[in-house]
C-alpha cells in the first residue's frame, strides 16, 4: 500500500471533504446567518461549480495519494443537480473505500432511495434540537423538525443504518433541549454527536461563553445513562465515542474548542469551485481547477496537492486566541463542513 503523504507535522492526508455546492435552503445562525446572507451573499452560479468530470479527476488524484475516505458536503449537498449520478461514479472508483454525505436532511424524503441505489455508503444528518421553535430560530426559520425526522425515516427505509446525527450545541440557545434529543435517539441505532460551537467563518458572532464544554455533557449524560468509553476506530477520529452501558447504543462528543485534535488532523477540503484548503479555518487556499481539465497531465495535479499538503502547518484550534492573527476565514458553507 502507498505510504500516505505527510505534512510538516507528520500528519497523513487520509480524508477529503468535497463541497458540491455552496447554496443552502437553511440559514443556520452559526453558519450562514440570514442577516448577512439573505441580502449580501454571492453564491456560485451553476457554471462555476466543478463539473462531475472535474470532481472525478480530483478524487482520482487524491485516491492516488492514499485518500480512501470521501465526504460530500456543502452548503446543502442535496441541492446539487444530478447528485446521485455523481455519487454513482464516485462509488465505483477503486480507491474510494468510504463514501459519505452530510446533509440537513430535509430533501432526503425524495432523494434517499436514489442515493442508496447510487452506492452512497453513509449519511450524517444535522439536527440541533427536537424543539420546533428552537430549531426554527437556529435554521433562520427555514426548517422544521418534522421534516428532518421524515428525512431520517426515509434514510432508514432506503437501508442506511447507524446514521450520525450532528448537533451543534450553543449555550442559551439549544443546550436545554440536548438531553431530550439524546433520549430520543437512544436505542434507535443512530449516533448523536454533540459538537462544540466553533468560530468558523467571520459572521456567526462566536464567543467562548456560548460554548458548552463536551466534558460537561459527558458528565450529565453519564449521570443519567451510564457510559463507557470506546476505542477510536481509526487515527484522527474527531469524535470521542462512548457506549451506553445499558446497550442503548452510542454517542460521540466533538470537542473542537476545549480538546482540539489538530495533532491528528488528516482532512483536506475542496470547495465547490475547486479551491483546496488544508484547514477548516484557513483564509488562503490553492485553486485546483486549472489542473482538472482533460488537457492537463494528472501528474501536475498530484504534484500541486503534494506540495500544498507537505508544506501544511495548520493547527488553528490548538492556537486559538494565542497568535494575535486576525486573518479573514473562508465561511463554512463555502469551505464545506
Ligand atoms: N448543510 C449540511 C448540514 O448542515 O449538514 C452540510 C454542510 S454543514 C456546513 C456541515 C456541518 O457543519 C453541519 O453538521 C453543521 O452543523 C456544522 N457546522 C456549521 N457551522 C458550525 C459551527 N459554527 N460550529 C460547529 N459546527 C458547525
Ligand atoms: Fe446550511 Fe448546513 Fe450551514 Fe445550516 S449548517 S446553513 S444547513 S450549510
Ligand atoms: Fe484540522 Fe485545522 Fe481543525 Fe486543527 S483547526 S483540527 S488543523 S481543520
Amino acid at each position: 500500500m502507498l505510504a500516505p503523504l505527510r505534512d510538516v507535522r507528520a500528519r497523513p492526508l487520509r480524508d477529503l471533504r468535497i463541497s458540491v455546492i455552496d447554496r443552502c435552503n437553511f440559514r443556520c445562525t452559526y453558519c450562514m446567518p440570514r442577516e448577512t446572507f439573505d441580502c449580501k451573499a454571492k453564491f456560485l452560479s451553476r457554471r462555476d461549480l466543478l463539473r462531475d468530470a472535474e470532481i472525478i479527476r480530483l478524487v482520482e488524484a487524491f485516491t492516488d495519494l492514499g485518500v480512501s475516505k470521501i465526504r460530500l458536503t456543502g452548503g446543502e449537498p442535496l441541492l446539487r443537480p444530478g447528485l446521485a449520478g455523481l455519487i454513482e461514479h464516485l462509488a465505483g472508483m477503486s480507491g474510494v473505500e468510504d463514501l459519505a454525505l452530510i446533509t440537513n436532511g430535509v430533501l432526503l424524503p425524495q432523494m434517499a432511495q436514489d442515493l442508496a441505489s447510487a452506492g452512497l455508503g453513509r449519511i450524517t444528518i444535522s439536527l440541533d434540537s427536537l424543539d420546533e421553535s428552537v430549531f426554527a430560530s437556529i435554521t433562520g426559520y427555514r426548517g422544521t423538525v418534522g421534516r428532518v425526522l421524515e428525512g431520517i425515516e426515509a434514510a432508514e427505509q432506503a437501508g442506511f443504518t447507524r446514521l450520525k446525527i450532528n448537533t451543534v450545541v450553543q449555550r442559551g440557545v439549544n443546550d436545554h433541549t440536548i438531553m431530550g434529543l439524546v433520549k430520543h435517539f437512544r436505542g434507535s441505532g443512530h449516533i448523536v454527536r454533540l459538537i462544540e460551537f466553533m468560530d468558523v467563518g467571520n459572521s456567526n458572532k462566536w464567543s467562548l461563553d456560548r460554548v458548552v464544554p463536551g466534558a460537561k455533557w459527558l458528565k450529565r449524560i453519564h449521570d443519567r445513562w451510564p457510559l463507557r468509553p470506546l476505542a477510536s476506530q481509526y487515527p484522527g477520529e474527531t469524535a470521542r465515542r462512548y457506549s451506553f452501558e445499558d446497550g442503548a447504543g452510542e454517542i460521540g462528543l466533538i470537542n473542537s474548542i476545549t480538546q482540539p485534535f489538530c495533532g491528528q488532523c488528516s482532512r483536506a477540503r475542496v470547495t465547490a469551485d475547486g479551491m483546496f484548503y488544508t484547514c477548516l479555518f484557513s483564509g488562503q487556499g490553492t485553486s485546483l481547477r486549472p489542473f482538472l481539465t482533460n488537457t492537463c497531465e494528472p501528474q501536475a495535479l498530484t504534484e500541486l496537492i503534494c506540495r500544498s499538503w507537505s508544506e501544511r502547518e495548520d493547527r488553528y484550534s490548538q492556537n486559538r486566541g494565542r497568535t494575535g492573527k486576525t486573518e479573514l476565514k473562508v465561511e463554512m458553507y463555502r469551505m464545506g463542513g
